[in-house]
């Protein structure tokens, strides 16, 4: 077959179809451009489909109209605090200057409505912290909007839908965790909402209360519907086209076809990072590594990042995810992240020597990294989660309910294969196979900080982020309890990751940089594809995506010369 036939000319190319790619696509659209978005996958919205859709967004129109008090200098502050000199600071200003306007842009342009939360900075205490209202959570939509288009929707993560049923705002995730006050009721009200959806129920169990990245990505993909953009999906990029130093577009495999896509004005790259790719694993990130756990989906393999090195591109923070803590059971696809059960009281993390090694409460990407930064003298990959009938009675965990909602004897076999119960210290340790002694005696220390409410050794429960998702009827420190109550339980939890840090090396525009800091013309990275504008940090929810819609506004404004 003559190859011309198979070509195909726009001004921009977008690769992947997460939060930054839809977010770059509608931006050069609005621009005027002529856009194309391509998807490897039979689904749409990656990643970020499955997440908690929360952005990190300082000082945004949103928070200003609720009188929140905030600043670019705050801001600023913040970030070069947490940051640090790790990334350019221009590339900081950047995302303190066009994160508010990317998102006035999109609730001005597109369906795209968020809320500011009252979900406290990772480090409130760092001059320029705040203690709320920085993330923002989408505003549930209507998966009936959608269509047919709802069907390759990329659903929820399990561990955001309970019982795989009923979808849930961030707010009321935190009162059913947290046990805060009307919980029941609201219980109640979203079981209602959902059984009472007679057309969604007759078409299956899926919620078409869409919430979270659900609401994000549905919402994205409807204003692209609205604009006609196309997505084209099964359509994997493999390379970049260059001419004369430019890129000037991409071959690709549409459904084992190979077809060149020619983009007069850019190619923006926003196929996710590399966590999924076994040998990239290996190659950069900390041993011992493994794909089953990451939270992230399979196709995030680093197609954009091998190809930007491909044509002479440099790299940044390989050796870096957005770790947290997971659990892994066996057979099911993927972990559970954990990223607020830690703070509930009772809960202790430790290493084979039965030590705990971190403060348990902390956020996610050093909680998760830990793991890997102890692992020394007393192994800590896998670490275990210890905890007693108290806690296995109230809180959730991974893939366990609160034992009132789900007995043991309820637990699904597979989780039951994971999770070692013991009537005592002793022989849960030996079936943990860790040293009793030191379980014993962590328990005891814990035990005493449980009634003194401080923990002078990791000061669980000092930062008000720690507290946040604690038991706030838990007192003196709702992240500290005891773990004295028989049977005593454990499991196996592993340094996890929600997609990798590193990628292309990008410029505060999202350029993509060679090796001699000179852009690449033509070419764009943005989310995960991009080395993180976070650095080696996260400095609140909603860092990844955040970024990866800030950039993707940058980018697209750049490439068709909207900032002119
Ligand atoms: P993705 O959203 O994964 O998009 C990449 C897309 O590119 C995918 O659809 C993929 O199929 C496609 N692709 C890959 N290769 C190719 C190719 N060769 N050709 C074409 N397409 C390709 N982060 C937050 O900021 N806030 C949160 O609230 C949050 N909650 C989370 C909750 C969970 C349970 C998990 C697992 C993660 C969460 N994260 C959150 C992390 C966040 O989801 C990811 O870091 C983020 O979505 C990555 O965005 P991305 O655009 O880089 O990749």
């Amino acid at each position: 077959m003559n190859d011309q036939l198979n070509d195909h000319q726009v001004d921009i190319l977008v690769v992947g179809s997460g939060g930054g790619a839809m977010t770059a696509a509608l931006t050069a659209s609005v621009g005027g451009a002529e856009v194309l978005v391509i998807e490897k996958s039979d689904q749409y919205g990656g990643t970020s489909a499955m997440s908690g859709g929360g952005i990190w967004i300082p000082n945004s129109h949103y928070a200003r109209a609720q009188g929140v008090d905030d600043s670019r200098e705050d801001a600023l502050t913040y970030l070069k605090n947490v940051v640090g000199d790790r990334v350019a600071p221009d590339r900081l200003e950047a995302y303190v200057d066009e994160a508010p306007r990317m998102l006035k842009f999109l609730a001005d342009n597109t369906r795209l409505e968020y809320s500011p939360v009252a979900y406290s900075d990772y480090y409130p205490e760092k001059p320029g912290g705040k203690q709320g209202y920085r993330t923002h959570e989408p505003k549930p939509f209507h998966a009936g909007k959608l269509g047919r288009d709802f069907d390759a929707l990329r659903p929820q993560h399990r561990q955001t839908v309970v019982q795989g049923r009923f979808t849930m705002t961030m707010a009321e995730g935190r009162a059913f965790l947290t046990q805060a006050d009307g919980w029941k009721t609201m219980l109640v009200k979203m079981m209602l909402g959902y059984f009472l959806d007679i057309p969604g129920r007759l078409k299956g169990k899926r919620s078409r209360r869409l919430t979270l990245g659900n609401a994000l990505i549905g919402r994205l993909r409807k204003s692209m519907m609205d604009r006609d953009i196309p997505l084209w999906l099964n359509t994997a990029f493999k390379e970049l086209i260059v001419e004369d130093g430019k890129v000037v577009g991409a071959l690709v495999d549409q459904d084992g076809t190979e077809r060149r896509i020619f983009a007069k004005k850019g190619v923006i790259l926003g196929a996710g990072g590399f966590e999924h790719n076994r040998e990239l694993r290996e190659k950069y990130l900390p041993q011992p590594t493994s794909a089953d756990w990451s939270g992230s989906q399979d196709n995030n393999t680093g197609d954009g990042i091998v190809a930007g090195q491909k044509i002479g591109a440099a790299t940044d923070l390989m050796d870096w995810a957005w770790w947290a803590p997971a659990i892994k059971v066996p057979g099911i696809d993927r972990p559970w992240v954990l990223f607020a059960e830690r703070s509930s009281p009772g809960l202790l993390m430790v290493n084979k020597a039965g030590q705990r090694f971190s403060n348990e409460a902390q956020p996610y990407l050093e909680s998760g990294y830990s793991l890997y930064a102890n692992d020394g003298g007393a192994p800590s990959v896998p670490a275990f989660l210890v905890f007693d009938a108290t806690f296995r009675k109230k809180y959730p965990l991974g893939p366990l309910p609160p034992g009132y909602a789900g007995p043991d004897a309820s637990l699904p076999r597979k989780v039951k294969e994971i999770l070692h119960i013991a009537d005592t210290v002793e022989e849960l340790a030996d079936k943990l196979g860790v040293d009793a002694a030191g379980l014993k005696d962590t328990i005891e220390k814990n035990n005493a900080y449980a009634q003194s409410g401080s923990d002078p050794e990791f000061h669980r429960g000092d930062s008000f982020y720690d507290a946040y998702y604690g038991d706030q009827r838990n007192a003196p420190n709702p992240c500290i309890g005891p773990c004295a109550e028989a049977p005593f339980y454990g499991i196996e939890v592993y340094p996890g990751d929600i997609g990798t840090k590193g990628g292309l090396l990008v410029d505060a525009k999202s350029r993509v940089l060679k090796e001699d800091g000179t852009a690449i013309p033509g070419l764009y990275a943005i989310g995960n594809t991009s080395a993180s504008v976070m650095g080696t940090t996260y400095p609140g929810a909603g860092v990844t995506i955040g970024p990866a819609m800030t950039f993707g506004y940058v980018a697209a404004r750049d490439a068709i010369g909207m900032n002119e």
